[in-house]
């Protein structure tokens, strides 16, 4: 389970609006605890961060598509929100990113980067416009699954 503020919602759709027809990316920074047999996580801050797929060159193997089918946050962004996460008693609790005229569904290329302790947002830009924004986390066999994105007490999902 996954909380995000309206306020935050409003600035998820924005960066995919206005990066389209590239994936958006950014970290999410707040709290988790798992109560009950699930994760809970609440977010306290959104950061947005560069695309930086275009500047990878270690990624072996893998067809190397635009940043209008990939995304790639930078190590040392990481960092810097990591850093400045601690210091407001907080952690990077997850990654966000937009698919461009895709569905709000992680790709193979999503699940081999995922870490089993984040949660994915993926938020679906359909002709520039955000339509659709689902959250995802890896079960123990390391498949996605869809995790409830709650907004202002209510699940969001496929609320856009
Ligand atoms: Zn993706």
């Amino acid at each position: 389970m996954l909380t995000v503020s309206p306020l935050q919602l409003q600035s998820l759709k924005t960066h995919g609006e206005q990066t389209y027809n590239q994936e958006c990316c950014g970290l999410l920074i707040g709290h988790s605890a798992f109560e009950d047999g699930i994760w809970k996580r609440t977010v306290q801050t959104i950061k947005p961060t560069p695309n930086v797929w275009h500047q990878q060159t270690d990624i072996p193997n893998i067809e190397r598509f635009s940043t209008s089918r990939r995304y790639s946050i930078a190590p040392e962004d990481v960092l810097r929100a990591q850093k400045v996460a601690r210091i407001q008693g907080c952690d990077i609790i997850g990654v966000y990113h937009s698919h461009p005229d895709h569905a709000a569904v992680p790709s193979d290329c999503d699940r081999q980067w995922a870490w089993p302790q984040y949660s994915y947002i993926i938020l679906s830009v359909q002709q520039g416009i955000a339509r659709d924004i689902r959250s995802w986390v890896l079960d123990e066999q390391g498949q996605f699954q869809p995790e409830t994105l709650v907004v202002d007490g209510i699940d969001a999902s496929h609320s856009l």
